[in-house]
């Protein structure tokens, strides 16, 4: 299992790690701060670093496949198990990554406590995201009241906090509940929150700034229709 440094500190941005598995230009570490794909989060890109090689491999991908997180890098591995390596992640992109995520989850708590209304469904890239959400109808004044209640909630400099809890701990959480908690697979023993206070609070293993004021300004540039009770708000953070 390798040890994902990102979930208890996004803003790690180098770190060393020992090669636990290798499979052509596929690396697996015991721990990294790169953060693998998923839950609508990109992966990180970034250099490995190898003892004993003068020229550094590029990370082009990570995912995370039975507990071990793979790299994917430029060529092939030229080294084996047990080497040290030392990986740092391409900080501008990633700080972006976390910028983003954290807007996204603006807009889905704001939406819920001002109109109610549930998220279907989202996706991003850096400082680019859309987010579908439960709702019959759209308009561009929607959008644009949409806008100043969300940059309000960056202007009201919120604290984001991150915990890892036992799952017997998480279940009891009313706001966890409402975010679809219960379909985590019965394996998973730990849920890591993130809680963005006084506005949100969801099961996610995303990484996120420490405070909305770092998102910036967020500007709805669309909104789209993709069915009679789904409707897709698009997103830029400035
Ligand atoms: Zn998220």
């Amino acid at each position: 299992m390798t040890e994902l440094l990102c979930q208890s500190d996004a803003y790690l941005n180098e770190f060393d790690a020992s090669v636990t598995a290798v499979n052509g230009d596929q690396v697996a570490l015991d721990r990294t701060a790169f953060y693998p794909r998923g839950g609508g989060q990109p992966s990180d890109a970034g250099i490995l670093r190898v003892d004993g090689e003068s020229e550094p491999y590029r990370v082009l991908e990570v995912k995370k496949q039975a507990g071990e997180v793979w790299h994917r890098l430029d060529r092939a591995a030229a080294f084996s198990l047990g080497v040290r390596v030392h990986g740092v992640i391409d900080w501008e992109r990633r700080y972006k990554l976390m910028r983003t995520h954290t807007a996204l989850h603006i807009l889905c708590g704001t939406i819920f406590r001002d109109y109610g209304v549930s998220v279907t469904g989202g996706d991003m890239e850096p400082l680019a995201a859309r987010m579908d959400f439960e709702l019959e109808h759209m308009s561009a004044t929607f959008a644009q009241e949409v806008e100043e209640r969300v940059n309000a909630e960056v202007a009201a400099a919120r604290d984001i906090r991150v915990k890892i809890l036992p799952r017997e701990e998480a279940f009891k959480i009313p706001d966890l509940i409402r975010t679809k908690i219960n379909l985590l697979p019965p394996d998973i023993r730990e849920v890591r929150t993130v809680e963005i206070v006084g506005l949100d609070l969801q099961a996610d293993g995303g990484t996120h700034v420490a405070n909305t004021r770092e998102v910036g300004h967020i500007k709805v540039v669309g909104h789209e229709s993709k069915g009679k009770i789904n409707k897709r708000l698009r997103i830029a953070v400035e």
